[in-house]
């Protein structure tokens, strides 16, 4: 099947949620101003939503992914009860190199600020990974998304403080204030990239 679909790669904590270090606590969650209405406009655009968050908590032993399966149910909700549509993925990186739970504590390929959350996005859900983008609030986000062949857009909201530039995969392709700023940015974006003249869309095979 051709990759075709587009879609927004969400960061999970600080860019849909308040981020709450290694919050497991499902009633504590609560979705990020001006996240609601920038959904609705990138689900206008025909955007498919797949959250990708790194849970290193887990490898560290703070929680289990019996949790994280919490985490994802109780978002699942929130979108629901906000009339979106559900997010068509949700993968989570549950390793860290200096964890304490051996089967999760080794350097894997999809904790960001790798890709690998988001090229296993891709294949199964067959995302063209070119006309998407990532939505974060860290530079790591940026580079996995810019690795992975998206576009990123950082939303600046404090929660990057050491901007370690490497001139290459840590710049963003747009830096908005919130989620919503975030939203419009790509919805303009997007309309002006998916533009084709009509003379384009003429059907010669009569
Ligand atoms: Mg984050
Ligand atoms: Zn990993």
């Amino acid at each position: 099947m051709q990759a075709s679909k587009k879609a927004i790669f969400l960061d999970k904590d600080g860019t849909l949620i308040p981020d709450i270090p290694y919050n497991v606590d499902t009633s504590k969650i609560t979705l990020e101003k001006g996240v609601v209405e920038g959904l609705h406009l990138l689900a206008e655009q025909d955007f498919r939503f797949i959250i990708v968050t790194n849970q290193s908590g887990i490898a560290k032993g703070l929680f289990t992914e019996d949790a994280i399966f919490e985490v994802k149910a109780a978002l699942a909700q929130l979108f629901a009860k906000e009339g979106l549509p559900l997010f068509e993925g949700f993968y989570f990186c549950p390793h860290h190199p200096e964890g304490v739970v051996p089967r999760f504590s080794y350097s894997c390929t999809c904790r960001k600020p790798l890709p690998g959350l988001l090229e296993q996005a891709a294949d199964d859900h067959h995302i063209s990974l070119s006309r998407s983008w990532m939505f974060g609030d860290i530079l790591n986000d940026v580079e996995a998304g810019n690795r992975a062949g998206c576009k990123s857009i950082l939303i600046n909201n404090g929660n990057e403080t050491e901007w370690i530039d490497d001139g290459l995969y840590r710049r963003p392709f747009f830096v908005a204030s919130d989620f919503l700023e975030a939203a419009n940015k790509v919805v303009a974006y997007s309309k002006m990239s998916d533009y084709e003249p009509k003379a384009a869309r003429i059907n010669t095979s009569i």
